[in-house]
């Protein structure tokens, strides 16, 4: 398979006729006339294939300033996703649960009301914020399913 890195890649910000924005990229300007011509260039919200480049589009200048960050698949990724698996398995199995209640009961642990155990649940962004600031330990849960 042929290598192309990212210098050799134009972007182009597109927009299909019923005004769907997205990016897609090609070897060069030529390119994206040559599969537009073809009708191979389709919108990637709905497929439309009366693609054009949007308005603004910076094509070039963007690949140049706008650089975005990637990184390859970690060899060892599947071995973290386990351990996330494992700590997430643990979590929730040697916890209680506690449902919408999590704030509260947290916050009963931290001030030694009740006494210390595990406990996993829910909390809205507010009553998380609210922990943060009166200094109660806790952790998200990862969000990793069992099967992917
Ligand atoms: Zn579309």
């Amino acid at each position: 398979m042929p290598e192309t890195t990212t210098d050799e890649v134009i972007q182009y910000s597109l927009q299909c006729a019923k005004g769907h924005g997205f990016d897609a990229w090609f070897k060069n300007a030529a390119a994206f006339d040559e599969q537009k011509a073809r009708g191979i260039v389709s919108c990637a919200v709905c497929g439309d294939s009366q693609v054009e480049k949007a308005p603004m589009a910076p094509a070039v200048a963007r690949t140049d300033h706008e650089r975005r960050t990637l990184a390859s698949a970690h060899p060892d990724a599947a071995k973290f996703r386990e351990m996330l698996r494992e700590y997430r398995r643990k979590g929730m199995s040697e916890a209680d649960y506690v449902g919408d209640r999590f704030a509260e009961a947290a916050r009963k642990i931290h001030s030694g009301e009740v006494e210390a155990r595990g406990i996993y649940g829910e909390a809205s962004k507010d009553e998380i914020a609210g922990l943060i600031e009166d200094g109660v330990d806790f952790l998200p849960l990862p969000d990793v399913g069992e099967d992917n």
